[in-house]
């Protein structure tokens, strides 16, 4: 009994989270950092800041992931921290030869009032930005949004600072694929190849959190969109951004800043997120639907109708990001099982009609909440009250698992005790199928663990 003083009727808080389904929203701007290439992500703010935020990710993706820091000490949390960045702007250029540094700030230096336009501007005009390098930043005070904002941030200011305006757009589609796996930037990647059109991602982590052993160490891996890339989305022929709250203020900041148009969509997760996604692609390109990505589909359908006796009817609690909820609830409604419960600590009044939406097919009641009290320990009271059959999220939900005796599917961020995520996709309908097997093995598994011995079947 890990979470012994959870009550099935817990009361109304109007002033207190517990456990929340959120984190840092400097998380999320260093995510964003590491899918441009050469970038190194410099936290503005005190050390302890940057080690929870890398070790975080480290933890998550199983790479050693590289950010710099302030280092503030109690005389830059006085008088401002405009000292410690231009000497820690100088460092990078000169000692880790980084291309690009993408500053973002942190709880301490935003309460401080530092001024990151300023501090850039007195770096350039001192002759610390050497000729070819750029700097880019984002403002992450961690006492509003999450990790979703953060990231949401980032990629904002990748646009703004580099995407360049063109007279005439060119072939290419520029794409913000929110925040999902290293895997999941490749599957989107490949998806859009499909149709035979030249694509951007923006941010794209893969190959820089995904790599493999070679023998030799880079602090730069060779992954991630490069400056030139970030500089041509402006004469992209559209923007797709994916996940409207990861994504959607980037997309729309190119649409205003380059004149290029901006389509936002959900995260491409399961059938109807895909098909959306693909219809959007052929659309755009004036080009059929691929046969190969006719054939994935026809596989996932298969999949679904074979398996759709053990999926129907069964709930399940989920937490996180706004953009997984959303696109795994539709998906949950595809597989004729519903999101009993879903929670989600990143703000926004969007996410409560997204979900209107994706559970409009629902085959039971859906009960879900954002903002600072949609937190886990509201859900585990939910859940104390009447369980679903299973739980989707990070590890953080492993202790309710536990607890009540409830299936966990490891899915979005954090995942600190398991491996694959970053491996294999989710997004598509590739990763349609692979989330539908690791649920329905869930069912599977739990029916063979307590069946009694009369009826424990070879046969399922
Ligand atoms: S909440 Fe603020 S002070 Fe705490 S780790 Fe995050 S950025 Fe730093």
């Amino acid at each position: 009994m890990l979470l012994r003083h959870t009550e099935a009727d817990a009361p109304e808080r109007k002033a207190l989270t517990i456990n929340p389904a959120k984190t840092c929203q400097p998380i999320g701007a260093m995510y964003a950092a590491l899918g441009v290439h050469g970038c190194l992500p410099h936290s503005h703010g005190s050390q302890g800041c940057c080690s929870y935020h890398r070790s975080q990710l480290t933890r998550h993706y199983k790479e050693p992931v590289l950010a710099a820091t302030s280092s503030f000490t109690e005389g830059s949390s006085v008088f401002g921290g405009q000292s410690n960045l231009l000497q820690a702007i100088s460092n990078i250029f000169s000692i880790y030869d980084a291309d690009v540094i993408a500053v973002h700030t942190t709880c301490l230096s935003e309460t401080i009032g530092d001024d990151i336009n300023q501090i850039v501007r007195k770096a350039k005009e001192d002759g610390l930005i050497p000729e070819g390098k750029y700097i880019f930043h984002a403002n992450t005070p961690s006492y509003q949004g999450s990790q979703v904002t953060g990231f949401a941030s980032m990629c904002k200011s990748m646009m703004d600072s580099f995407a360049e305006p063109a007279d005439k757009p060119g072939d290419h589609i520029a794409i913000v694929p929110g925040w999902v796996e290293p895997a999941d930037m490749r599957e989107i990647r490949r998806i859009v190849e499909a149709f035979g059109v030249e694509v951007t991602l923006a941010p794209d982590t893969s190959g820089v959190l995904d790599t493999g052993l070679t023998g030799t160490s880079q602090y730069f891996p060779d992954g991630g969109t490069t400056i030139d890339e970030l500089k041509a989305c402006g004469s992209a022929r559209t923007v797709i951004s994916l996940g409207p709250s990861a994504s959607g203020p980037a997309g729309r900041a190119l649409e205003s800043r380059c004149k290029v148009p901006c389509e936002v969509l959900e995260l491409p997760i399961g059938l109807q997120g895909t098909d959306r996604f693909i219809q959007s692609l052929s659309v755009i390109t004036g080009k059929p639907i691929p046969e190969q990505l006719k054939w994935e589909r026809s596989r996932l359908v298969d999949l679904m109708s074979d398996m759709g006796q053990y999926f129907y009817g069964k709930s399940a609690a989920l937490w996180g990001d706004p953009d997984q909820i959303v696109a795994l609830s539709e998906f949950l409604c595809d597989l004729s099982m519903f999101p009993k419960y879903a929670v989600t600590g990143t703000p926004g009044k969007g996410f409560m009609k997204r979900m209107e939406k994706a559970c409009e097919n629902a085959s039971g009641p859906c009960r879900y909440e954002e903002g600072q009290r949609a937190d886990m320990h509201k859900m585990h009271s939910w859940i104390k009250a009447d369980k679903p059959d299973v739980l989707i999220g990070g590890t953080h939900g492993k202790y309710i698992a536990r607890d009540e005796d409830i299936p966990l599917v490891r899915h979005g961020f954090p995942i600190l005790d398991r491996i694959g995520h970053q491996y294999f996709n989710t997004v598509g309908y590739t990763g349609g199928m692979r989330l539908a097997e690791q649920i329905l093995n869930c069912f599977l598994d739990r029916q063979d663990r307590d069946a009694p011995e009369e009826r424990f079947e070879l046969v399922m």
